[in-house]
């Protein structure tokens, strides 16, 4: 990223100088890189934009501006991020209906569900390729086939997914994807939208007007060094991935038995055969999420997702799981990631039972002393 901010400063809207060549050729190389890692058939499926939530924004706005005239049903599930959930409400104020459809106790969508949901005017699916919340990975191939039949437009939030399971959108029939690059260890601020061009060549409305930039679907000048930084960080993630992710589903693996085998009434939340290998969603019974929390603050977690720590709700994500209230505010995410050893994962397991077992038996204490 280092050059574009220094000596290759140019605009790569700009196509009079070599100022300008050299941003647009980093630019398109990072387009290249990201549009095969996605198994596109055109580099020019890809517009960048600000992050996922702006590729999650157009996607469903632009699909329902653009084909509201032949349907107003927009088909999604429970457990999306709340970038999908917000547009899918905004779209909902503006006369269309949205089927939010429910998931298994194991935070999977049953594909047959999302196909009972599909109607005649239904003009778009948007199902995730991981939750970020309990890292479970949607059966996206077989929905991507279902929708393909119906002729209906498949778009998934990709975020979480990139890398860590495999993800190509003609094999999964996928019209629309987002992908953002601070999740795979890029600079903040940088995301893309996949839009399909041909088999079928999909029709957006821009949500950001202007100068025409992104094939006229994003205006605005672009980000080079974010940008250069996103296709670098898809680069290692090919070079790297599949054996980083042994690794992680190892410590993640580490970290969860070793809490089991010390502390009872501590449940795993989400599938645990299809899941992102640096995810870990656990509920601790008897502790509230923010005590737990406050007591492990040398260690980074957080309770449902990050964007939404802020707020005190039990995660929306698992109550759609059906996980009970208590256990829901019992939940703490645990992320490994790139960074992480076997040491840091073991000594952060056994900070984690120490407070369990220090809150639980304050928790006891309290109740002994008003009893
Ligand atoms: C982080 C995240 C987003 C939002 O991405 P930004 O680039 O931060 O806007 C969207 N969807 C999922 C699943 C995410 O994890």
């Amino acid at each position: 990223m280092l050059p574009y901010f220094t000596t290759h400063f140019g605009n790569a809207a700009s196509r009079a100088h070599a100022y300008g060549w050299s941003a647009e050729s980093a630019v398109e190389l990072a387009r290249e890189t990201i549009a095969s890692y996605i198994g596109a058939a055109d580099p020019k499926e890809l517009v960048f934009t600000s992050g996922a939530t702006e590729s999650n924004n157009l996607a469903i706005k632009g699909v329902a501006e653009s084909l509201g005239s032949r349907g107003k049903h927009i088909v999604t599930t429970a457990i999306e991020h709340k970038s999908v959930i917000d547009s899918c409400r905004h779209v909902e104020r503006q006369g269309f209906e949205v089927s939010y459809v429910a998931v298994g106790s194991d935070g999977i969508v049953d594909p047959g569900a999302i196909n009972e949901a599909l109607r005649d005017d239904t003009i778009l699916v948007s199902v995730m390729l991981v939750n970020n919340e309990v890292g479970t990975v949607q059966p996206l191939q077989e929905i991507g086939a279902i929708t393909r039949d119906r002729g209906i437009l498949l778009h998934s939030d990709a975020v979480q997914g990139l890398g860590k399971t495999p993800f190509d959108v003609e094999s999964m029939n996928v019209d629309l994807a987002s992908v953002t690059a601070h999740k795979i260890y890029g600079p903040k601020g940088c995301g893309a939208l996949y839009v399909r061009k041909k088999n079928p060549r999909v029709r957006l409305i821009a949500q950001v007007d202007g100068g025409g930039h992104e094939r006229g679907l994003r205006s605005g000048t672009l980000n080079v060094p974010a940008i250069a930084g996103f296709g670098k960080s898809v680069e290692l993630l090919c070079e790297e991935g599949p054996r980083e992710n042994e690794r992680l589903a190892s410590l993640r693996d580490q970290l969860e038995a070793g809490i089991v085998s010390s502390l009872e009434g501590v449940t795993i939340n989400g599938s645990t055969s299809h899941r992102h290998p640096g995810n870990s969603n656990l509920s601790f019974e008897g502790v509230t999420s923010d005590s737990l929390m406050m007591a492990i603050k040398e260690i980074a977690v957080s309770s449902g997702a990050a964007c939404s720590s802020a707020s005190l709700e039990p995660s929306y994500v698992l109550r759609a799981m059906g996980v009970p209230e208590h256990l829901a505010k019992a939940s703490i995410r645990f992320g490994i990631g790139r960074g992480n050893t076997s040491d840091e994962i073991g000594r952060a397991g056994r900070i984690v039972i120490r407070a369990v077992q220090t809150l639980r038996e304050q928790l006891a204490g309290s109740l002994a002393a008003d009893g």
